[in-house]
């Protein structure tokens, strides 16, 4: 007897033939004595449906995040309907529950909401009862029972960290691709399927764009210390296990893979003081609003004058919200201008082994020149190097790196 969670993404069940389709398969693949708890996603571009929608009422709706999240949960709550009427149509007994229900506690950060415990006593119950438990993923509520999301790509947080509080058996991530690819599949057609990649690997690749599976979702594994199989809804071939090691592919490797991010832009704030405080004013300002940064580069534009021009990275989706709070600080400092640019993309190669192999940057720089893409901006991290690029030229960008690194033969 197992306990299994099952995590089907919008793809999956994009239409209610597609959501029949998941219920026989979770039925003809089931053992005797299985539970089976489902997690799943809105339909297809539900989403981003509903986001459009709201994009009909105000131009920025993000400012009202609480009603967001609102809205958005309903997406999630028509597929776990759907699909528990599915199983009872082929004669399952199952029933859909909410986040809430099922026991995901979240902070208050409506739309970026972090799970801050999880008492699945409900689905423990329903299991008990001989159901399959269908769950709502990328929702929960906060202390207020306010609904609250998870971040675009949420589900796989839900699915990953019910199973590590139910102390499931498995964890299985359904997508509409077989695994995990050294690059996005849909960019580079010769990219290459991993039998295994370790959390470390795979939350990096995730931090630098690979959305396939959200970056949260991976440091839940890791803590819960629950493999996650990353595998097709479409066919029943082994996909990529995500663990904490490797088990038996050769560890021989220089990087593991390109990831790339075009939902990213640039702010410049030019001309602010070159003194100390200046970098904790902006950024504190930001992180109060929840704003992550990402890529930042200081730099001197005028010796004598001791002024400097501060430049950084920030979601494409959080750029409404950065440029106001940004704006905000730089009148206060003076600064000369704050500008943006949108037409930015961020590339990155990530990989263990890089750390003991000198040269590999330059190689992704050499890469780059080759194909005459102009960097921007580069950041590193112990296991990753990062370039910004134009939007416009990302594709070539990811291409020629990754031929550098896993060359045609
Ligand atoms: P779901 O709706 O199932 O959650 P997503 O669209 O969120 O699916 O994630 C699957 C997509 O992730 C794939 O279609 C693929 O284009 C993209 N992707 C990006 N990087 C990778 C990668 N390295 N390996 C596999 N898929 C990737
Ligand atoms: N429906 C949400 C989204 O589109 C959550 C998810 O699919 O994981 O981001
Ligand atoms: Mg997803």
């Amino acid at each position: 007897m197992a306990l299994i969670v099952k995590k089907f993404g919008g793809s999956s069940v994009a239409t209610t033939e597609k959501i029949m389709n998941v219920a026989k398969r979770v039925l003809s693949e089931r053992q005797p004595g299985d539970q089976i708890v489902m997690v799943v996603s809105a339909m297809g571009d539900t989403t981003d449906d509903l986001i459009q929608l709201a994009h009909g009422i105000n131009k920025d709706p993000y400012q009202y995040t609480r009603e967001m999240d609102m809205l958005l949960t309903t997406g999630e709550q028509v597929s776990i309907a759907l699909l528990a009427m599915a199983f009872k149509t082929l004669g399952a007994k199952a029933i859909s529950l909410t986040g809430p229900m099922a026991g995901m506690q979240t902070n208050s950060v409506h739309t970026k909401g972090r799970i801050v415990d999880i008492e699945p006593e409900r689905v423990k119950e329903e299991l008990d009862k001989g159901n399959i438990v269908v769950v709502a993923g990328f929702q929960g509520a906060d202390e207020k029972m306010d609904p609250v999301t998870l971040g675009r790509g949420g589900s796989d947080t839900s699915a990953v960290a019910l199973a590590g509080a139910l102390k499931a058996d498995s964890c299985e991530i359904f997508t509409d691709v077989d695994g995990i690819y050294s690059a996005d599949p849909r960019i580079v057609k010769d990219a290459r399927k991993m039998k295994e990649i370790t959390y470390h690997e795979m939350l990096e690749m995730a931090r630098l764009g690979a959305g396939v599976m959200q970056p949260r979702s991976v440091e839940m594994g890791e803590y819960f210390h629950i493999p996650i199989h990353v595998r097709s809804t479409f066919t029943t071939k082994p996909g990529t296990i995500i663990r904490e090691d490797y088990t038996m592919e050769d560890k021989d490797f220089v990087i593991r893979g390109v990831a790339h991010d075009n939902k990213v832009a640039k702010i410049a704030v030019l001309g602010i003081p070159n003194t100390p405080g200046i970098a904790h004013e902006i950024f504190s300002a930001l992180a109060a609003e929840s704003i992550d940064v990402d890529m930042i580069v200081q730099s001197i534009r005028n010796i004598e004058k001791n002024v400097t021009d501060m430049v950084f990275t920030v979601a494409a989706d959080d750029l409404s919200q950065a440029k106001k709070v940004v704006d905000g600080v730089a009148s206060k400092l003076n600064a000369i201008a704050v500008l943006i640019e949108e037409d930015v993309a961020k590339v990155s190669i990530v990989g263990a082994g890089m750390l003991g192999n000198p040269g590999t940057a330059a190689r992704m720089f050499g890469a780059l020149s080759k194909a005459g893409v102009n960097i921007d901006i580069i950041s590193t991290s112990e296991i990753s190097i990062s370039c910004l690029v134009k939007g416009s030229e990302l594709d070539k960008a990811v291409n020629a790196i990754h031929e550098e690194f896993f060359p045609k033969n």
